[in-house]
């Protein structure tokens, strides 16, 4: 006779799982822990965001000279752990209602959340030109603390005209010979910090009105084939290098089927985190309304992880007093509910 033996998978429970590990969900996973809540950090592979590669992050309270990110995120992961929040290198791939919570899948099965914080970030944006794809790597880079040794007395491109792109020709311009920065309108939108030592540094040339059309070489890096706006004249630079700075698009693409997102594709949220989706929060960099700093997205991660905890606590969500989505929240739950599983500043 044949016994069959029925294995329910049962997914493990968190109170929060934080899904990201830059800033802003560290600083979620530190503050949800200190509160007692059971937290897992869906950290991917190499926690810190875009803030681990920044050679001196700038504006952080407590590091009045700038850190670099090697050494803050790190810093982060710890007090996160010490504090008790679970890490995995692994990434959420899909969110679900299930019983009082969420479902959440990763690429190593699914676990079930009380509440979720978003904290997916964003990526640097391609310029979208020839040449760029194919040269990917081989000259040209989104990291100028990895690639500017690379590069030692060379000529490079820096594309962008805000904080980043000039924070980035900052760290360069310590390793190459010149770096010429190439941006498109004709007034930097930097701050006044970087935008005074930028102009002011020996090694660094501003070309205002000027796009890129075309990145050239055939093994590596050659060359820049740029357009003046006015002008409309094109004309190639010979450079061993570029580094592209022109905006931030949101990690959303999988939250798509789930939330809506605005025009940009970022999260709205109410001034506590609240998404329209009750346990469900947003921080940092992906949320309508970022103003782009690294200090800032901690703070909304913190903000995050107190309101997951309310939630937990008395089950309140969107009881607003500007009106916003309070009374929708209810009946978008249930809307989503229907729907499949997951398939779902100035910084730039
Ligand atoms: C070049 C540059 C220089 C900057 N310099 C400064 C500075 O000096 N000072 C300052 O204040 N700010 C600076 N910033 C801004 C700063 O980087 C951001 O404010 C900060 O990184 C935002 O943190 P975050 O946690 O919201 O997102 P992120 O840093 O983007 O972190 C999100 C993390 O989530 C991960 N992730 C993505 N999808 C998933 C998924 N499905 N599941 C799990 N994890 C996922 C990402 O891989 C990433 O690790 C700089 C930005 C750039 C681009």
């Amino acid at each position: 006779m044949r016994i069959a033996i029925l294995v329910h998978e049962v997914a493990e429970d968190f109170d929060v799982v934080v899904a990201g590990g830059g800033i802003g969900g560290l600083t979620a996973a530190v503050h949800a822990a200190r509160m007692g809540r059971s937290t897992l950090v869906l950290g991917g592979m190499a926690p810190g965001g875009l803030l681990l590669s920044i050679e001196q992050i700038d504006g952080v309270p407590g590091f009045p000279e700038g850190v670099p990110g090697y050494e803050l995120c790190p810093m982060l992961q710890d007090q996160a752990a010490d504090a008790g929040a679970e890490f995995r290198m692994d990434e959420l791939t899909g969110i679900a209602p299930s019983g009082e919570g969420w479902r959440i899948a990763t690429g190593d099965g699914d676990v079930h959340a009380r509440a979720v914080i978003l904290a997916t970030g964003a990526r640097l944006k391609a310029l979208g030109v020839d040449g760029e794809e194919r040269l990917r790597g081989r000259g040209v880079s989104h990291c100028a603390s990895c690639d500017a040794p690379l590069m030692r007395d060379r000529v490079v491109g820096v594309v962008g005209g805000g904080d980043s792109a000039l924070q980035e020709a900052l760290t360069l311009a310590e390793a190459v010979g010149e770096v010429i920065v190439l941006h498109r309108g004709d007034a930097l939108g930097a701050q006044a910090a970087y935008r005074d030592r930028a102009l002011a540094h020996r090694k660094i040339t501003v070309r205002y009105g000027t796009v890129v059309e075309e990145i050239l070489g055939d093994e590596t890096v050659t060359g820049l084939r740029v357009r003046g706006v006015s002008s409309d004249e094109t004309e190639e630079l010979e450079v061993g290098g570029v580094f592209v700075y022109v905006g931030l698009q949101p990690n959303t693409e999988l939250l798509r089927d789930r939330l809506e997102l605005d025009v940009d594709g970022r999260v709205p949220t109410d001034a506590t985190m609240q998404t329209e989706l009750p346990g469900v929060l947003a921080a940092g960099i992906l949320r309508r309304g970022s103003l782009g700093q690294a200090a800032i997205s901690a703070g909304e991660g913190a903000a995050a992880a107190k309101a997951a905890d309310r939630y937990l606590s008395d089950g309140s969500w969107g009881k607003r007093t500007d009106g916003s989505w309070g009374e929708r929240s209810g009946a978008l739950a249930a809307g989503s509910a229907a729907r499949t599983a997951g398939n779902g500043g100035s910084h730039g």
